[in-house]
């Protein structure tokens, strides 16, 4: 099955209509860098007296990584007292304020078609069989 590529505007948009839902919550978004610092991460907002950066980045795209100048911005933003992180999902966003536990899945380390969504590992693969489980990326 092919998978649609997953735009970071798309992943913006959906990250800033989550966060808008959160009472007390401020979020937006930096555009462009002509009147800004290149470099400097995509969201930024406050929630409960903390200041939080967020670079974006496109979910399961190896190659969409922060650059030298994002890393290094997003570390003087927390050296700075922010709360910041590589966001990639609503989920991501959410952990990093603290809204959310963070998901653990489970994959099948045998056959790798089992996912089972839980603290624990499942003790068995239904699949085939296989007691040894990794955790997949969330
Ligand atoms: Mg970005
Ligand atoms: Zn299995």
């Amino acid at each position: 099955m092919r998978r649609m590529p997953v735009l970071e505007k798309a992943v913006v948009h959906r990250i800033m209509a989550a966060l808008r839902t959160v009472p007390g919550l401020v979020v937006r978004k930096r555009h462009g860098t002509v009147m800004g610092l290149a470099g400097d991460p995509d969201l930024y907002g406050a929630y409960r007296g903390a200041h939080f950066e967020f670079e974006v980045k496109r979910p399961n795209d190896p190659a969409s990584q922060v650059t030298k100048l994002q890393a290094e911005r997003l570390d003087a933003w927390r050296r700075a007292g922010a709360v910041v992180g590589v966001v990639r999902c609503v989920e991501d966003a959410l952990v990093l304020l603290g809204l959310q536990p963070k998901r653990v899945v489970w994959i099948c380390a045998g056959c790798r078609k089992y996912h089972w969504p839980s603290q624990d590992a499942p003790a068995r693969c239904p699949l085939c069989g296989s007691i040894r489980f990794e955790q997949e990326a969330a």
